[in-house]
């Protein structure tokens, strides 16, 4: 029986669980060294495809737990995801093995990493895998005051056909990003009409009592405080926003 990763801790950003189990410094699969300038500057996407998982477990956390135990030999990403759960084995302040541009390659060491897990299927649950990652992306190039313009592919790093399943229609996937991306750095604006207004905050007081349902994009904006919970907190701070009070 396997015996299933143990995260070292759980948060949540925007409504994604991450389950943090972070590399331990001084591993093969790794270079333990901090990202050149020290903080990201891109986000880079990858496909990788979906595989046979034990019972009981999911794709990321048995990718995971392969990178723990070697079985991945040298890579290392920051990210795993699919369509329902996701890990962080890096630090987001050190570099990964994962571009495949060498040990000072600018792919590997200013970028973040997101392998997202996908088949290609077209079903719901790739679908879900791919709209969870660019939630994720924008969600990192938010919290590091990057443009979409820093949002990119394994392939624009090495010649090589990644992600794969998202190439295809890597335009679609970047508006989906960037739309997720606006309403973080805008921050309360629900309804999605470029301003926050008290509209915004009614809706978000909706959602926290459950009269309203939101999709994940909205979910986002009105999660103000970024705790992964629509709440009657974010839908004050979205109301002090509209009237011009801002918290600081
Ligand atoms: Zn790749």
């Amino acid at each position: 029986m396997a015996i299933f990763l143990t995260p070292d801790k759980v948060r949540n950003a925007y409504g994604i669980e991450i389950k943090e189990k972070i590399l331990p410094d001084g591993s093969k699969n790794k270079p333990n060294r901090k990202l050149t300038s020290g903080v990201p500057q891109w986000v880079t996407i990858h496909n990788t495809d979906r595989i046979v998982t034990a019972e009981g477990t999911t794709q990321s956390e048995q990718y995971a737990r392969a990178t723990h135990n070697g079985n991945m030999s040298g890579v290392s990403v920051h990210y795993y995801i699919d369509d329902k759960d996701c890990w962080q084995t890096l630090r987001e302040d050190e570099i990964g093995y994962h571009a495949a541009d060498g040990y000072w390659g600018p792919g590997n060491c200013t970028t973040l990493a997101i392998e997202i897990i996908m088949d290609g299927s077209g079903k719901d649950y790739d679908k879900k895998a791919e709209d969870r990652g660019a939630l994720l992306a924008a969600t990192l190039l938010h919290q590091y005051n990057l443009g979409i313009d820093k949002l990119t592919t394994h392939s624009h790093w090495y010649s090589k056909t990644c992600p794969a399943y998202i190439l295809p229609h890597w335009e679609t996937f970047r508006k989906k990003v960037d739309v997720h991306l606006n309403r973080l750095n805008i921050g309360g604006d629900v309804d999605g009409d470029g301003k926050v207004t008290a509209s915004d905050a009614r809706l978000a007081l909706r959602a926290a009592v459950g009269l309203e349902g939101l999709n994940e994009t909205q979910k986002a904006a009105a999660d103000v405080d970024g705790d992964g919970k629509v709440t009657a907190a974010d839908a004050r701070e979205i109301l002090r926003k509209s009237v011009g009070i801002d918290e600081g």
